[in-house]
């Protein structure tokens, strides 16, 4: 079995088209997105068209649940984003019936998948919405969040929502992508987070995903023009500047 698993999107159709290349160039047929395809970015519309097209199963992020309800928790920042992309799919569409079709597939994703013993959600088991795992919740021994997490998994369980890339071993132990390149979590209960593709936040500019192949994950960094997508930010007027500045600090 090969997958990509990718995540947290954010409207960043640049990085997205950039990831969906380096998917097509190593050969992986099969993607699987762990949602928050909305938010931050300046192209929803397009990203929900590239997703809807090349992804096989799609869960729903707190952004895209945020977008069919109220940004509730949010930051002010992210909470503009929202307004900003409620407008560009409803009142400010172009296509009204590519937008409400939109609409409707945001609605109908699911918050978990599972299959062949391999977890998906956006956030957490314990909460698919919300939770953050993190790496301070091993950095000194287990937080109970965590111990819960891993009791609520049987095996490998992949998660998006921080950003940050990194595998969370059944020893508790946070290890980050560059050590974690071709481990092997087939065999028990490993909490993956494969980074986010639009809005990397570990000091990396680059867009970022997993492989996950015969029970071995890989991370993948993609190059993409982000100063691109920082100038569609800037001109978009709704969204706040500090959206497109984080993209090239990688935070
Ligand atoms: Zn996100």
């Amino acid at each position: 079995m090969r997958q990509a698993i990718i995540s947290d999107i954010h409207a960043n159709a640049d990085a997205l088209q950039a990831v969906f290349d380096d998917i097509e160039a190593r050969g992986i047929a099969d993607v699987i997105c762990l949602g928050d395809i909305v938010g931050y970015g300046p192209q929803p519309a397009e990203c929900l068209s590239l997703v809807r097209d090349r992804c096989r199963v799609v869960l729903m992020g707190n952004h895209d649940y945020a977008l069919l309800t109220i940004p509730y928790g949010f930051n002010k920042i992210a909470a503009q984003a929202i307004q900003c992309h409620k407008s560009i799919l409803n009142e400010g569409c172009l296509d009204q019936q590519r937008c409400s079709d939109h609409l409707e597939y945001l609605k109908g994703l699911p918050m978990r998948h599972e299959e062949g013993g391999v977890q998906y959600v956006h956030a957490s088991p314990r909460d698919p919405l919300i939770d953050y795992v993190l790496e301070s919740d091993v950095a000194y021994g287990p937080s109970p969040k965590i111990k819960e997490i891993f009791e609520l998994i049987e095996g490998p369980c992949f998660v998006g929502h921080s950003h940050v890339p990194g595998i969370v071993t059944p020893d508790f132990r946070w290890v980050p992508p560059d050590q974690a390149n071709g481990m092997d979590v087939g065999g028990g209960k490993h909490v993956i987070n494969e980074g986010s593709v639009g809005q990397p936040r570990d000091r990396d500019p680059r867009a970022c995903y997993a492989e996950f192949n015969d029970g071995k994950v890989f991370f993948h960094r993609v190059e993409y023009p982000f100063r691109k997508t920082m100038k569609k930010i800037e001109e978009m007027g709704c969204l706040h500047s500090y959206c497109a500045e984080r993209l090239a600090l990688g935070k």
